[in-house]
């Protein structure tokens, strides 16, 4: 039997090549959107749409949790100023990885990862330190699995399949604080 895995989705562009990786190393990938850091709400419902769609097509399991924008906000008071791969992003990396734990705890799934590792505008690094600091707050319970998905032309590979997809494709990270960069 295949093993589950939950993995975090930050969109439809970004979830193709993580998706088939899992895939081919024979896990059975649950897709679950959890973003609550995207602003304005009406970004948010474009993505998690191409989302949903794209799941659909490729008959894909997809559950997604709510739009809690004021709680991501509050999260990261007083780092609004912080670059973008600074502790804003740690922040928000961490908030969503925990909310993905939670899920694979209420689904009974032991493994968990994401696709915030394929963009090159994100430090793995840091994404793994913090996916293994949620998987210490749960006490080993659940495991998150440290892909590295930009790695092997991961990221082209992503660009590619948007195109074919015809994906939409943002040109900011999410928040309302990347909108200026
Ligand atoms: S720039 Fe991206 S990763 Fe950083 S806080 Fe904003 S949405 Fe999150």
């Amino acid at each position: 039997m295949l093993n589950k895995i939950i993995l975090h989705a930050c969109c439809a562009v970004c979830a193709t090549y993580p998706i088939a990786l899992l895939k081919k190393e024979g896990y059975y990938p649950i897709i679950y959107f959890d973003n609550p850091n995207i602003y304005p709400y009406e970004e948010y419902k474009i993505r998690k749409n191409e989302l949903i769609k794209y799941c659909k097509k490729y008959n894909l399991e997809y559950y997604q949790n709510d739009y809690a924008n004021e709680k991501w906000e509050n999260f990261v008071k007083g780092f609004e100023n912080e670059p973008e791969k600074g502790l804003r992003c740690q922040k928000c990396f961490y908030f969503r990885l925990k909310n993905t734990a939670n899920f694979a705890i209420d689904k009974k799934i032991k493994f968990f990862t994401t696709t915030l590792t394929v963009s090159p505008h994100k430090n793995t690094k840091d994404i793994f330190k913090i996916g293994e600091k949620v998987q210490n707050e749960f006490n080993n319970e659940i495991e998150f699995m440290k892909y590295n998905f930009k790695k092997q032309n991961g990221y082209l590979i992503t660009i590619n399949n948007a195109k074919f997809e015809r994906f939409y494709r943002q040109d900011y990270c999410g928040c309302r604080y990347s909108i200026r960069n």
